[in-house]
């Protein structure tokens, strides 16, 4: 006997991964370059050169060092160059007590829910969202409860989300710029957000936690801008991650942010920690502790990504697509041209070798997901395959 839960994990389908499985298959028969495959959202710029180069020197300098365990919290100096680093370009004063270090924000979501979740609990997320978020949710024993889509340009549904917080509310998770979207919500839209956050707390007796997932915070499009929600919203804890913002998907680093502002704060923080333990996330990779807290103030070269964006939106909406405007990370969230986004994507890619997430997946059937993050020579030749795509329906 196994858990029935772990197991239905385990075994579960992936879309995106079947799909780059069999991009991998078709390129071995039609050749690489006629296969177009937007599946995965994987970074295609290189970390930083310093990056690479502050991990050498740390490995040659302190070798008898790197390898230790830290804190089960992180290390003290790269918390508080964390820390350091958001005091000055936000106008903080954060300590490194206010820091978690975990592998990722996939990590540092589960230490928040874990944490957080008491019997009962449910937690809103506003669709299209990323799909792990429920199985994180779920993981830590409480509810998800989803906002439908606002699809006209995918800010938020606020008389939806309105009726959907009650007394079990424990905590609103909002992504911007947004997976699979692309979307960032504006100030206005985060501060309509934290007053009705502000008024529900005050009604139901206690804190309504905001549960801010920034793995994309750096990667913003000109003209857009990407508040810092803790300032907006009191009870605000943020997930973070070099993933994206330094290309290290693969070195697993990231951190949970409690703000001393947050109410219970130290009692937040403490369970934020336990779950940490009862996770098995303590002493987040040391080497990557010491690289990313050293070289936090930088960032991969993100200017392909708008480059990228601007090709594809332009294109794609020359073509007839609707698709609402992004303003960062590295995704395009386009309708389907009909309204089952399952037969679309598997006519991209059964006649035109388009490799496209179907919506569904993300809480927002009748759109598919591009991941934008490859080379911009892919998208200028897989355009006329999205100009025969859309003259397929006509
Ligand atoms: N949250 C969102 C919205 C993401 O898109 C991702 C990864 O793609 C994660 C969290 C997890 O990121 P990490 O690699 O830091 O665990």
């Amino acid at each position: 006997m196994v858990s029935e839960r772990m197991l239905g994990l385990g075994t579960a389908r992936s879309v995106i991964r079947e799909l780059f499985e069999y991009g991998k298959q078709r390129a071995a028969v039609v050749g690489a370059e006629n296969i177009f495959d937007f599946s995965l959202g994987n970074p295609s710029v290189p970390a930083p050169q310093a990056v690479n180069e502050t991990a050498i020197r740390i490995l040659q300098e302190q070798p008898e060092l790197i390898h230790c365990y830290t804190s089960a919290q992180g290390d003290a100096g790269a918390r508080q160059r964390f820390a350091d680093s958001l005091n000055r370009r936000f106008g903080c004063s954060y300590t490194a007590d206010n820091f978690y270090i975990t592998v990722g924000a996939a990590a540092s979501l589960c230490c928040v829910f874990n944490g957080l979740s008491c019997p009962g609990d449910e937690f809103v997320v506003f669709a299209p969202y990323f799909p792990e978020y429920k199985v994180f949710i779920e993981g830590a024993g409480a509810k998800m409860v989803l906002i439908p889509p606002e699809i006209q340009d995918f800010q938020i549904d606020f008389e939806a989300f309105e009726r959907s917080v009650t007394p079990q509310t424990k905590g609103v998770v909002v992504n911007s710029p947004n997976n699979p979207s692309g979307v960032v919500y504006s100030r206005q839209t985060l501060e309509r957000l934290a007053a009705i956050l502000t008024a529900k707390s005050g009604e139901y007796g206690h804190p309504i936690y905001l549960i801010s997932d920034e793995p994309y915070r750096e990667i913003v499009f000109q003209g857009f801008e990407v508040p810092w929600i803790p300032h907006i919203y009191r009870d605000t804890i943020v997930c973070y991650s070099f993933s994206k913002s330094l290309s290290l998907p693969g070195e697993r680093l990231g951190y949970v942010l409690v703000p001393g502002q947050v109410t219970d704060a130290s009692q937040v923080y403490a369970a934020i920690a336990g779950a940490g333990r009862s996770l098995g996330y303590v002493n987040a990779p040391s080497l990557f502790q010491q690289v990313t807290s050293l070289c936090c103030d930088m960032t991969s070269d993100l200017s392909v990504y708008e480059r990228n964006c601007k090709l594809l939106v332009t294109a794609l909406r020359e073509m007839g697509y609707h698709v609402a405007q992004p303003g960062g990370a590295f995704y395009l969230f386009p309708r389907s041209l009909e309204p089952d986004d399952v037969a679309f994507s598997e006519r991209a890619k059964k006649e035109f070798d388009l490799l496209l997430v179907p919506g569904s997946g993300f809480g927002a059937p009748g759109h598919v997901r591009i991941a934008y993050c490859v080379q911009t020579e892919m998208i200028e030749r897989a355009l006329p395959r999205f100009a025969a795509l859309a003259a397929s329906y006509k």
